[in-house]
């Protein structure tokens, strides 16, 4: 695979974890995924904070400061030279002994990955995906909070299995409480009445930083948008969802458990989302070069 790899600072090819790192052997870590648009790292700033604000919600302390972090990730996308970069930073708990405690882990492994960004077909954004409203739950926030990225994804693995077998191409999870959460890494909306709805924070969902965009964006552009706690059921209704996610950007949801959302195709609030989202980032990041073209 093509890739480039920043492990503590030094920049590889290829990098190896040691089998004793917790990060590995619990799940014991955190993480951010960062897009570009012009090959520059997009919502940097907003990455690295939550990246802090994960670490701090499992006591782990992260040895660098952000000043670090950027520079180290501008020196590995330069020198990966991909039109567009999926750039994920990932901080384990460090090499440790075999047992759960953490206090044996001497210090965290930083580990910048970069590789060619992920292009979704661009059918999901002409036809929209679909959603399985899935069994597993999300966890509880009390249990372990969805509002921190920590690197134990199985939860949302194991939703994802459950929509992939029903040929869905994401899950929505429901809290314990029945209500909407989120996709497996993706928050959603959907609008009814011509009016944007999405779930609560404490809902248990990570705070997006494409759902902050978005619910900015709908604040600066008029468009009414509730925040709140929802079951299924308000969706027969929906005329239109989509998720946002930082690679997905917004993504049109046209699906649900087989049937469609409102009249099943893109609707309007969705279409005027995905251009302020895309034009949002030109405004920010300049217009990137055609693929093949940039430096
Ligand atoms: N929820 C979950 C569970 C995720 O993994 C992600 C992807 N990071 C999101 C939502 C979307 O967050 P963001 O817009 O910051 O990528």
């Amino acid at each position: 695979m093509n890739l480039k790899i920043n492990f503590n600072g030094a920049i590889q090819d290829y990098a190896e974890i040691s089998v004793l790192d917790h990060g590995f052997l619990f799940g014991d870590s955190v993480y951010e995924v960062v897009a570009t648009h012009g090959n520059k790292p997009c919502f940097l700033e907003q990455h690295l904070e939550r990246l802090r604000n994960s670490a701090v919600g499992i006591s782990l302390e992260i040895p660098y400061d952000d000043e670090w972090f950027v520079e180290q990730i501008d020196r590995t996308v330069q020198l990966a030279n991909f039109d567009e970069s999926y750039i994920r930073i990932i901080v384990t708990r460090g090499v440790g002994e075999i047992d759960i405690d953490p206090s044996s882990c001497d210090r965290p492994n930083i580990i910048i990955i970069t590789a060619p960004a992920k292009v979704y077909s661009g059918q999901y954004y002409e036809n929209g995906i679909d959603l399985a409203l899935v069994s597993v739950k999300r966890n509880a926030r009390e249990a372990l909070n969805p509002g921190i990225k920590t690197g134990n994804y199985l939860n949302n693995i194991l939703a994802k299995m459950e929509a992939t077998r029903q040929g869905a191409q994401d899950a929505l999870m429901l809290n314990a409480q029945g209500n909407l959460t989120e996709g497996t890494t993706s928050n959603f909306f959907f609008v009814n009445g011509g009016k944007l709805f999405t779930p609560s924070l404490d809902c248990g969902i990570l705070s997006g930083i494409t759902r902050e965009m978005a619910i900015q964006l709908a604040l600066e552009n008029g468009v009414p948008l509730e925040e709140g706690h929802w079951p299924p059921e308000e969706l027969s209704q929906a005329e239109e969802a989509f998720v946002t996610g930082t690679v997905k950007k917004i993504m049109p949801a046209t699906r649900l458990d087989g049937k469609p959302i409102g009249n099943g195709k893109p609707g309007p609030i969705t279409l005027r989302f995905m251009r302020l989202y895309d034009r949002l980032l030109d405004e920010k990041y300049g217009v990137p070069a055609a693929p093949g073209q940039s430096q």
